[in-house]
């Protein structure tokens, strides 16, 4: 155990950016300078999406700017209306799509283990108007897939999968965009896979492809022919080096936090309090996008939020996602709700994910685990000075010298 924490000298940021080599993206910019082609179904658009194919093992793939507007069109694409059944707990973004087609959020809870939508309580939560299911494999692991198929199938539901975390992600052999009809990836910088910003759809229907192009290309067949009010989220000849590059480096990246994910668990192992996310179920390759953990109060000595000031004081600027759920956001406290989401508000007050990116160092790591099990040793030393109730997070620590 550590005597005294020093603050990292300059921020350990919860994600950084993968990048390739500064020599390998100025040569594709020559390319892209000769040929004078920014944008519009591009070269090397044209060979990101053959890459990614191939990657998947998707029958289908389309390119999107980001995967917001991937997550929009998608919903556009398959004529949803009407309710959405859908989890409390993700990134905004997940809710907005719904939104902007106009669709209603209907929440149902999820289960505490890898903090996806519970299959047993959707059935209760379907509504005369319910024609889908958006479910989101939170931090890449994936979804009950099976139970949320089977519920789908018998109540003619569509089931689209926001597979933003899930890149690189496989079941039994199957990568994870086979799942369900459709399935979008989020290429932002800072996923566990990038193209600076992007997205993609992956689906089966052949018919889908030409139908995503109109929709996010304005709607154009041809010069002179708009065959429907498309609007503009094309993926870019810049977005696409980045994403070649990169994607050539997948394997090596996720082999690289996995081992650094390891470090981290076999530190955190015995620190009270502190609950490891559940280890990849069996037959699932999972790709170590992130590190979430749980902070029981009680037990480590501080509430979560507190944790979260200390490391910040300490330089390392842990997260809280997803905090707080959904349905909390001022813009969608109006939603009408039926579900209690008595686990998602759970996991959500007590969630932290950690630091995790490809050039994070194990000594790096070590540090940030110094700091835990150190906070956790003077929480508790100092008793009666912390509070330890689970909920509130009003209760200030003071900082020790
Ligand atoms: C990042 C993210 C999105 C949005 O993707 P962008 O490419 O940033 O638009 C959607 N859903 C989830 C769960 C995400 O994490």
């Amino acid at each position: 155990m550590v005597s005294t924490i020093r603050p990292f000298a300059k921020p350990i940021t919860v994600a950084r950016p993968a990048l390739p080599p500064l020599e390998e993206f100025r040569k594709g910019l020559e390319g892209i300078w000769e040929r004078a082609w920014l944008t519009n179904d591009g070269e090397l658009v044209q060979q990101f999406r053959q890459s990614l194919l191939q990657f998947c093992g998707a029958e289908h793939a389309s390119l999107f700017t980001n995967g917001t507007l991937a997550l929009q069109i998608a919903l556009q694409s398959m004529g949803i209306t009407g309710d959405v059944i859908t989890t409390p707990y993700t990134f905004v973004a997940t809710t907005h799509a719904l939104f902007w087609n106009r669709l209603r959020p209907v929440f149902a809870d999820i289960e505490s283990t890898y903090y996806s939508i519970n299959p047993d309580g959707i059935e209760a939560a379907i509504t005369p108007w319910t024609t889908a299911i958006l479910a989101v494999h939170v931090y890449g692991q994936p979804c009950r897939l099976e139970e949320l198929q089977r519920i789908a199938r018998k109540h003619g539901l569509k089931l689209i999968y926001d597979a933003a975390h899930a890149f690189g992600v496989e079941v039994a052999g199957t990568p994870i965009g086979s799942f369900g009809d459709m399935s979008m990836f989020s290429f932002h910088a800072t996923k566990i896979f990038h193209s600076i910003e992007g997205g993609m759809l992956t689906f089966r229907e052949a018919e889908m492809e030409r139908r995503l192009d109109y929709l996010k290309n304005f709607g154009f067949e041809n010069e002179t022919e708009v065959v429907m009010p498309g609007t503009n989220a094309k993926m870019n000849e810049f977005q696409a080096l980045m994403g070649i590059l990169l994607l050539s480096r997948m394997e090596q990246m996720m082999e690289k936090r996995r081992n650094l994910t390891l470090h981290y668990r076999h530190r955190l192992a015995e620190v009270p309090g502190i609950c490891l996310p559940a280890p990849p179920a069996a037959g699932v390759r999972y790709n170590y996008a992130y590190l979430p953990i749980e902070v029981e109060a009680e037990a480590f000595g501080m509430s979560r939020d507190d944790l979260y000031g200390r490391l910040r004081e300490y330089n390392v600027l842990a997260r809280r996602y997803f905090y707080p759920i959904i349905p909390d956001f001022l813009c969608y406290r109006h939603i009408f709700r039926n579900a209690e989401l008595s686990v998602a508000r759970r996991v959500a007050s007590r969630i932290l994910v950690l630091p995790l990116y490809n050039d994070l160092e194990i000594d790096q790591i070590d540090r940030i685990c110094d700091m835990l099990e150190y906070l956790h040793a003077h929480a508790h030393s100092s008793a009666g000075r912390v509070a330890v109730a689970t909920t509130g997070s009003e209760t200030r620590v003071p900082v020790m010298a």
